[in-house]
C-alpha cells in the first residue's frame, strides 16, 4: 500500500495503535492463540493473559477486577450500562449532547416501553450542564432513575464535573453512568474518588485497538446480561474473549497513565498554539474557553462569510486529518453543534495526541490560512 505522509489531527476519532501496544498483542493472535476457557495449556496461558490484563486495568482505575467486564468498545460498554442496568428503572435523565450510543438507546428504550421517562438536563450555549436543572429533575421525579452524562464531549472537549453529578444522584437514590470514553486513558482517574456506579471506556482512543473498552460496574450493582450465552465475563457478555485486545487495553491503559505527566503538559502546548492562531484568525470556540476543556480537543467555529464549507476537503487535500465531528455522525449535521447554535459557523474538531507536534501545527497554519479567504489574497 502506498504510504502518504499526512499530519493527523483526528485523534478524537480514533488514534495510532504505540508499538509498545502492538509488540503485546501479536503473542495472542500467534503462538499463543488459546481459547480463554480451555483446560490445557494454551487456554490456561490466554485465561492469565485476560485476568492478567483485568487486575492490571482495576489497578490503574482505582477499582476491584470483578468490577471490570470488557466489551467491544465505547457503544457496547454505554449499551450495556443503559439496557442492562435498567431492570428497575423507570426514567433515563440524559443531555442533547451525549453521543449516539448513549442518545439513540435511551430513546429505544423509551419508544419501546421499557422505561417510562426520558428527561434531557438543560446545558448551556457552550455544553455545560446545568447542575440546577439536573437536580430539579431528580428531586421532581417519581421514578428510580439512571442518569447518563458523558466526562468530556467528543466534539467540544467540554468537561462535565462527574464528581457534582455523582454527588447529586447520590442524594437522590439515582444511578449515574458516566461515558468516560474521551477521558479514560487521557486523565488520571482513580474510580475510587468518584461517586459513579458504570464508566465506559474504549482502547482506541488512547493508542490501544479498535473494538475492546470496558464497562466499569460497581460491585453490587445488579446487572442482566447484555449478550447471552456461554456465560463468559461474569455471565454478562457472552463470547470468546479478544485475548489480544484485552492485553491491548490493558498495556495502552498503562502506558497512558504512566505517560500522563508528560505528555499531557506536551499535548496541551500544542493546544494552546493553535487556539492562539485561531484566535487571531476570528474563531469561536464550541464547548466554551479551551483552556477549560480537555486537553486534546479544540473545536473551532470558523465564520461562514470567511471560508467555504469545503474547508475540511481543502485540508484534507493539503494533507491534513480533521474533522467536522464525530466519526459517527460523518455525513449528517451534527447534533452536538445543532444543540449549541453552532450551525453558522464552518465547525473544524482538531484532536491531539502524543504523536503530535508543533511543528504539525505550525504546518497547519499556512494551510489554514490559505484555505479562510481573508487571508488567503
Ligand atoms: N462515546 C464517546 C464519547 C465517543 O467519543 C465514542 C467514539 O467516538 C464512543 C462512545 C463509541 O466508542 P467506540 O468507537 O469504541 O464504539
Amino acid at each position: 500500500m502506498k504510504t502518504i505522509s499526512r499530519i493527523y489531527f483526528d485523534n478524537a476519532a480514533t488514534t495510532r495503535v504505540a508499538p509498545e501496544v502492538l509488540a503485546a498483542m501479536l503473542p495472542y493472535m500467534d503462538n499463543m492463540y488459546g481459547n480463554a476457557s480451555s483446560m490445557y495449556e494454551e487456554g490456561r496461558m490466554a485465561r492469565v493473559a485476560v485476568e492478567t490484563s483485568r487486575r492490571t486495568v482495576a489497578k490503574l482505575l482505582g477499582c476491584n477486577p470483578n468490577e471490570i467486564v470488557f466489551t467491544s468498545g465505547g457503544t457496547e460498554s454505554n449499551n450495556m450500562a443503559l439496557r442492562c442496568g435498567i431492570h428497575r428503572i423507570t426514567q433515563i435523565i440524559t443531555s442533547r449532547l451525549e453521543h449516539p450510543s448513549v442518545l439513540n438507546t435511551s430513546r429505544a428504550l423509551a419508544q419501546t416501553g421499557r422505561i417510562s421517562q426520558l428527561s434531557y438536563v438543560r446545558t448551556d450555549r457552550d455544553g455545560a450542564i446545568d447542575l440546577d436543572d439536573l437536580e430539579k429533575l431528580l428531586r421532581d421525579s417519581g421514578h428510580r432513575t439512571l442518569v447518563s452524562l458523558m466526562h468530556a464531549n467528543n466534539e467540544t472537549g467540554r468537561l462535565t464535573n462527574i464528581k457534582a453529578v455523582g454527588e447529586l444522584c447520590r442524594k437522590y437514590l439515582a444511578y449515574f453512568h458516566s461515558d468516560c470514553v474521551q477521558t479514560i486513558g487521557h486523565l488520571p482517574i482513580n474510580l475510587s474518588d468518584l461517586p459513579v456506579d458504570m464508566a465506559s471506556a474504549s482502547a482506541h482512543k488512547f493508542h490501544g485497538p479498535k473494538g475492546t473498552g470496558i464497562l466499569f460496574i460497581r460491585e453490587g450493582e445488579k446487572m442482566a446480561p447484555m449478550i447471552t450465552g456461554g456465560g463468559h465475563e461474569r455471565g454478562l457478555r457472552a463470547g470468546t474473549e479478544n485475548v489480544a485486545g484485552i492485553v491491548g487495553f490493558a498495556k495502552a491503559l498503562e502506558i497512558a497513565m504512566n505517560e500522563f505527566e508528560e505528555e499531557m503538559p506536551r499535548i496541551l502546548q500544542i493546544k494552546r498554539m493553535l487556539a492562539e492562531k485561531l484566535s487571531a484568525m476570528s474563531c469561536r470556540f464550541n464547548g466554551g474557553d479551551p483552556a477549560e476543556g480537555s486537553y486534546t480537543i479544540l473545536n473551532a467555529g470558523f465564520p461562514k462569510e470567511t471560508c467555504t464549507s469545503s474547508l475540511l476537503l481543502d485540508l484534507d487535500q493539503a494533507g491534513f486529518s480533521v474533522s467536522s465531528g464525530s466519526a459517527c455522525s460523518a455525513g449528517k449535521g451534527s447534533h452536538v453543534m445543532e444543540e449549541l447554535n453552532a450551525e453558522e459557523t464552518v465547525n473544524i474538531r482538531f484532536s491531539f495526541s502524543k504523536y503530535n507536534s508543533p511543528a504539525e501545527v505550525a504546518l497547519l497554519i499556512p494551510a489554514l490560512e490559505k484555505a479562510v479567504f481573508c487571508y488567503s489574497q
